[in-house]
């Protein structure tokens, strides 16, 4: 009976994991289509449901014992109300039929739909989360409890049965619960790191790496854009007149303005590295490119910035353009042209943006 028992809980954790891994795209793994993720869910549960069924354990001739239960909860978990109303139905109708038509199959096939059912609504109110989804699984033990002791008369054989599916359900739907919630917070770490390598610690923004895979992607897809790299005007002086933190503060704000207005533009913004800044303006070549370049940088000189002591500071930066595919085609070359018309519009008087093509 134990190998059954085990066999049982093999075929529930392959189900488990199968099914967690990819719908929960933690590892962004392809999904044809997320709209039908939750109707795939629930069949392949119900399947799953009635292989169980199939290899469950017979208690007596009258009982059989498997983790039917669980599915129907992990699926609601995985896919949404939909998916334990449909695995339920499938479980439930396979139990009608499974054994030929009786009444005590109509009854427990009835229940496993009804259990699916109720799920189904009650995460519609509540969405199903790990946290939660041992209160909908409690439900649905105490209902195929009392269904089950009803059909037995309560008798002693009724008692082993009701307890052998307490035990073997709520050990089973235990052991992949704490595995499934240790996967998912390993899931999360994974990804916050994959963010932490592609984003800049202090403003949020994307680091040299990121900036460097966005415009090898563009190059790459023959994608004309403007590259136009910032640089702060004299921050040295904030930093010498106001202390590091400060100059950080000063950082972290012209962080955000350059973001927001190039937020429209759909830039793509970068910090390249100390004061440096870039921005790269998909679409748009030179004229266009120095539009949006002069946008962000009044959005800078326009307002004072307001420091931790109180005081407003008056920041002005100076910007550098080159455009793929006209100036040229790689990422080493364009950052150079940038660059040097950057240099140029610091020579020139500083606080202006100066393309490398109208030098
Ligand atoms: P300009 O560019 O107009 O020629 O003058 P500048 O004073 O800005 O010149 P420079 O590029 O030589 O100075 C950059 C300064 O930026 C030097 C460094 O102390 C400061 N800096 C670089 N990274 C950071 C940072 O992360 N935080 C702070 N607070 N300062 C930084
Ligand atoms: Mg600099
Ligand atoms: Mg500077």
């Amino acid at each position: 009976m134990l190998i059954d028992f085990v066999i049982n809980f093999c075929i529930l954790f392959t189900f488990a994991i199968l099914t967690y891994i990819p719908f929960q795209n933690k590892l962004n793994v392809y999904i044809p289509s997320y709209n039908y993720a939750r109707f795939i869910l629930g069949i392949l549960s119900g399947f799953t449901g009635c292989l169980l069924m199939l290899t469950s354990v017979s208690i007596s001739d009258f009982f059989i014992v498997d983790g039917r239960m669980a599915v129907i909860a992990l699926s609601g978990v995985l896919g949404g109300p939909f998916a334990p109303i449909i695995s339920g139905t499938i479980i439930g109708v396979f139990r009608l039929f499974m054994y030929g038509f009786s009444t005590n199959a109509l009854i427990a096939g009835s229940s496993t739909i009804v259990i699916g059912l109720v799920i189904g609504l009650w995460s519609w109110k509540k969405t199903m989360t790990f946290q939660n989804v041992p209160y909908f699984f409690g439900y649905s033990i105490l209902q195929t409890s009392i269904v089950l002791g009803f059909l037995g008369n309560w008798k002693f054989e009724t008692w082993l049965a009701i307890i052998s599916f307490i035990v073997f359900s709520v050990l089973s739907f235990s052991i992949i619960f704490v595995i499934l919630k240790l996967l998912s917070s390993l899931f999360e770490k994974i990804k916050h790191i994959e963010e932490m390598s592609v984003t800049d610690y202090l403003t949020g923004l994307n680091n040299n790496r990121k900036f460097q895979e966005c415009t090898q992607k563009l190059i790459e897809n023959n994608e004309v854009f403007s590259l136009l790299l910032l640089d702060i005007d004299y921050f040295k002086k904030v930093n010498d007149t106001y202390g590091h933190p400060v100059g950080d503060e000063v950082l972290k704000e012209l962080a955000l303005r350059i973001k927001n207005t190039s937020k429209p533009f759909e830039g793509i913004v970068s910090r390249n590295g100390g004061e440096e800044f870039s921005v790269i303006l998909r679409n748009t070549t030179d004229d266009k490119s120095l539009e949006i370049s002069d946008l962000i940088r009044l959005a800078i000189e326009k307002n004072l910035f307001l420091i931790s002591t109180g005081e407003e500071l008056c920041i002005t930066i100076s910007g550098g353009v080159s455009t793929f595919p006209e100036d040229a085609v790689t990422t080493h070359e364009l950052y150079k042209l940038a660059d040097e018309a950057l240099y140029l519009a610091k020579t020139s008087g500083r606080n202006k943006v100066v393309h490398i093509n109208h030098s």
